[in-house]
């Protein structure tokens, strides 16, 4: 009998383990490895994540309740990347858990009082009174860079700030005469959507022109006879030796480049995602 993809439910390791029944609407199924691992595959889009899945299905119902989240639970669906189906509370635990790996949080599939501040601030319906942390304004210029976002969409995590600043420092002590860096958008104050972006959503990302020749400023893109790949690289691999924040991912489409990933759209600028968490505090 031919299953559906989207039929399927049952935790990591029943997935995992073909011997391991499934069971849909009152009835067993057995799955070849094929198709489970393409499930898999296409469920996380990353390595999976291993949970307690009836602990957490137990107790989101409880949270659903208690924090209210239940009241958002289209929006929270579709931020999770369910987009033509709602999914299950099993399946649902699951992906809450890797959002969470994600996010730097503990993963357990709970979506409790942390993780759904997180995600409150993800979704941009914090309340307006909470204190956010998204609340540093990066300075339209400083030593290093100049930027070329409004003020308003300039705002990042106090650690991203410093990272940013700590990145066009060590760029200013290599290029004095310049060109400086630009840096484009952070996120809006307090976080949450921002126009032009499916991502800045909590001030940890920021976009920074890729580097042109002769100490040229402005846009740029890498296919342009005035890009600089080798001062671009340069840049790149500052940005991963930052000391504030280690970075996670670095979205650019030049294929030259080492250390970035290709993503729609990145022709003409560097999107950076940084870790939640400061790096560890080097002993001496
Ligand atoms: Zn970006």
């Amino acid at each position: 009998m031919y299953i559906y993809e989207r039929q399927l439910s049952g935790s990591q390791d029943q997935l995992r383990n073909r011997r391991a029944p499934l069971w849909l609407a009152g009835r067993r199924y057995y799955l070849s490895p094929p198709v489970v691992s393409r499930f898999l595959r296409k469920k996380s889009g990353d390595a999976a994540v291993v949970i307690d899945v009836d602990r957490a299905v137990s107790l989101n119902r409880r949270y659903a309740r208690s924090l209210g989240w239940q009241t958002h639970f289209d929006r929270i669906v579709r931020l999770l990347g369910f987009t033509t189906f709602t999914p299950n509370e099993r399946i649902f635990a699951e992906a809450v858990a890797r959002w969470q790996r994600r996010q730097g949080l503990s993963a357990d599939g709970i979506l409790g009082s942390k993780a759904w501040s997180r995600m409150r601030t993800a979704l941009g319906i914090a309340r307006p009174s909470a204190a956010s942390e998204v609340n540093t304004l990066l300075p339209a210029a400083g030593p290093g860079y100049y930027t070329y976002s409004p003020p308003a969409e300039r705002f990042g995590l106090p650690e991203t700030i410093r990272a940013v600043q700590a990145i066009a420092a060590a760029w200013y002590q290599r290029h004095p005469e310049g060109p400086r860096l630009g840096i484009g958008d952070i996120s809006v104050r307090s976080g949450g959507p921002i126009s032009g972006h499916e991502a800045h959503r909590l001030g940890r990302e920021v976009d920074i022109r890729p580097v042109r020749i002769r100490g040229m400023e402005g846009p740029e893109n890498y296919l342009s006879p005035t890009y600089s790949q080798a001062l671009t690289q340069e840049l790149v691999n500052l940005i991963g030796a930052n000391g504030v924040l280690r970075v996670r991912t670095i979205l650019f489409n030049d294929p030259n480049i080492r250390g970035v990933s290709w993503y729609k759209g990145h022709n003409n600028h560097l999107h950076v995602g940084f870790h939640p968490s400061a790096r560890r505090t080097q002993r001496v």
